[in-house]
């Protein structure tokens, strides 16, 4: 055996390199084990590259109404050139990443990791053995791949963002924000988009109006919607991929795409060997100190299922140091988390949808369509979408939702009032700031129409 650790982090993601470095600021002796990248999902495929894939796609719509404005635009896109500036700028974070975790003292071990016991981690590759006073498991998260025929010619969005050309059409199968987000960003690129869902409308549990009104906005852009089917089989067909559908229909495309949920990282990990218990969906199960069923090991982020967003696993990480290696028990408030979807047309929420919000009492909704100022010299017609959910009784703001440019711009700052309990009466006192999309927010008359013990009135 080793000399022992503090800490023993597994994963170098968004919790776990947050956790280590907070850890070994501390006083603790930390090491983290990363089999991948530094960084983890959110720098090396997910946030990061997303967003960055999101602006380029955005670039063609932008060309479209500026001829609104006397601008002639001729323009062109060359998929490795963004390939390659989006793994520079992927490498430049990655490197700030570690250099943020050496800074402190935490050691870093590019190996993969298993549990041994309550307080032993083994490396895999090296075969080191590990002594650890605390282990705390960020393992993450990994698209999950429907058990289908042919399911391996199909990618994820692990693969998506080095493809090495990017295909004439894709069919992407999911209904959530990965399958909408990179729907939008192939379409905005020039590739023949069509997205299939097994439900009747995409984005399940968001706003019914702000579904909607995403649904129209994605079928403006080109994006094709087939729902309530899935993907039975995939075949190669000479240099397309054959899709055959669960209502029958077969389908040739360039390329197809699982975004289908994403699951806990728990294989492998040797968890048995010290007792740590999983919840009923598979995600290490944990108190609201981030403790497992082990007393001496710890999980943050995606691989615990709470929520699937990288603040929120920073925040886990942060609390996990502060309640373990600095006497200071936090637990993380998991309500009011604001959120976005960086598709086009773009979208931000924060607190109850309207359905869920007229099961808890009487409620008025307030809301506003109107074109975005900046398509108002063009044909475009789409209408952004916000709504302000407010209870009857005291005016407590408990919902907003936003459909629209810079929606998720919008939300964050929202989230700030919402913390702070605004009201209605709070908005109303606000001076607008014109012109704006958000002025709306604080400009609201009378309800658009109220909810009175359930029924809408
Ligand atoms: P991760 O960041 O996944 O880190 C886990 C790390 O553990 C990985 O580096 C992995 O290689 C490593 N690992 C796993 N097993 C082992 C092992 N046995 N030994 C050693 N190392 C191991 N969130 C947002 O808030 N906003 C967004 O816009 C957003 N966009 C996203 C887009 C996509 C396409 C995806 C996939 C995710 C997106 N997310 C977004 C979610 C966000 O990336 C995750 O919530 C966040 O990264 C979770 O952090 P984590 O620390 O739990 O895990």
């Amino acid at each position: 055996m080793s000399e022992p650790y503090d800490l023993v982090v597994i994963g170098a993601g968004s919790g776990g390199v947050r956790a280590a470095r907070m850890a070994a600021s501390y006083g603790a002796r930390v090491a983290v084990v990363e089999e991948f990248r530094v960084g983890g999902t959110c720098v090396i495929r997910g946030c990061v590259p997303k967003k960055l894939y999101v602006y380029a796609s955005r670039f063609s719509e932008t060309f479209d109404v500026a001829q609104s404005f006397g601008w002639q635009v001729d323009a062109k896109f060359d998929w490795p050139t963004l390939v390659a500036n989006k793994e520079k700028e992927i490498s430049r974070l990655e490197q700030a990443y570690i250099a943020g975790l050496e800074k402190p003292g935490v050691e870093i071990i590019h190996d993969t990791a298993a549990v041994t016991g309550p307080n032993s981690v083994r490396l895999l590759d090296s075969g080191r053995e590990m002594d650890a006073r605390i282990i705390l498991i960020a393992t993450g998260a990994h698209p999950s791949i429907p058990s289908i025929p042919g399911a391996e010619l199909a990618i994820t969005s692990n693969e998506a963002f080095d493809l090495p050309a990017l295909p004439h059409s894709i069919l992407i199968e999911g209904g959530g924000y990965v399958a909408v987000e990179f729907a939008t960003i192939f379409a905005g690129l020039g590739v023949d988009t069509t997205i299939i869902y097994r439900g009747e409308c995409l984005l399940r549990g968001f706003d019914d109006d702000i579904r909607k009104g995403l649904e129209a906005g994605l079928q403006d852009r080109g994006i094709k919607l087939i729902h309530q089917t899935t993907i039975r089989a995939l075949s190669r067909d000479g240099d397309n991929i054959s899709a055959s559908f669960s209502d029958g229909v077969v389908a040739p495309y360039g390329a197809v795409m699982f975004a289908t949920g994403r699951v806990a990282n728990v294989g492998n990990l040797g968890l048995e060997t010290a007792g740590v218990e999983l919840s009923p969906s598979g995600a290490i199960a944990v108190d609201a100190y981030s403790r497992t069923s082990c007393p001496s090991i710890y999980a943050v982020g995606d691989v615990t299922g709470r929520v699937q967003l990288t603040p929120v696993a920073i925040r886990e990480g942060w609390y996990f140091a502060e309640t373990v290696f600095n006497n200071n028990p936090l637990a993380v408030d998991h309500s009011q988390i604001p959120t976005a979807v960086f598709s086009d047309p773009e979208l931000g929420v924060i607190g109850l949808t309207e359905t869920e919000a007229a099961t808890h009492g009487d409620i008025d909704v307030y809301l506003a369509r109107f074109r975005p100022m900046i398509n108002t010299l063009s044909t475009k017609t789409e209408r952004t979408i916000l709504k302000l959910i407010v209870g009857a009784d005291g005016g407590k703001v408990l919902g907003v939702h936003i459909l629209g440019p810079s929606a998720a711009e919008m939300i964050q700052l929202v989230a700030v009032a919402m913390g702070m309990g605004a009201t209605k009466a709070d908005f109303d006192r606000t001076m607008a700031l014109h012109p704006t999309a958000a002025e709306e927010l604080v400009t609201f008359k009378g309800p658009s129409y109220t909810y009175r013990q359930g029924a809408k009135v």
